[in-house]
């Protein structure tokens, strides 16, 4: 049987529990519990702080993320420079702004640099 990492404890009244619950059954209130990493006994430490150490801004790599300009001068400067291979960006903004046509002009333009591109959409039709 795999050894539980976490418990969960209601920050109402303290209880703590094996499976999480939306309501706490000793004092009946609701979204109370939260998730706890169980401490090592030896170390007394949750074993996420004891792999990551504090690290300056200045020290942080930064070369091995790969911005890729979309050709759309704006959407790079407000995306620092380009889109991040593996990231998601989420896109917001009133019906009618433009959201899907950039998209698209973006999706356009990395196709032309040779780039695979997916387009996912729940609202339009493919005719
Ligand atoms: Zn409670």
């Amino acid at each position: 049987m795999a050894k539980q990492k976490f418990i969960y404890r209601c920050s109402s009244c303290g209880l703590t529990l094996d499976q999480w619950m939306g309501k706490c059954p000793q004092c009946s209130e609701w979204s109370t519990i939260t998730e706890e990493e169980l401490l090592d006994k030896k170390n007394l430490t949750p074993s996420r702080m004891r792999e990551s150490k504090p690290v300056a801004f200045d020290a942080i790599e930064m070369g091995s993320l790969c911005k890729r300009s979309c050709a759309i001068g704006e959407l790079d400067r407000v995306l620092g420079g380009g889109i991040v291979e593996g990231s998601l960006v989420l896109l917001g903004g009133d019906p009618g702004i433009g959201k899907s046509t950039i998209l698209f002009q973006m999706a356009h333009n990395l196709a032309a640099q040779n780039m695979k591109v997916l387009y996912v959409s729940g609202e339009e039709s493919a005719v």
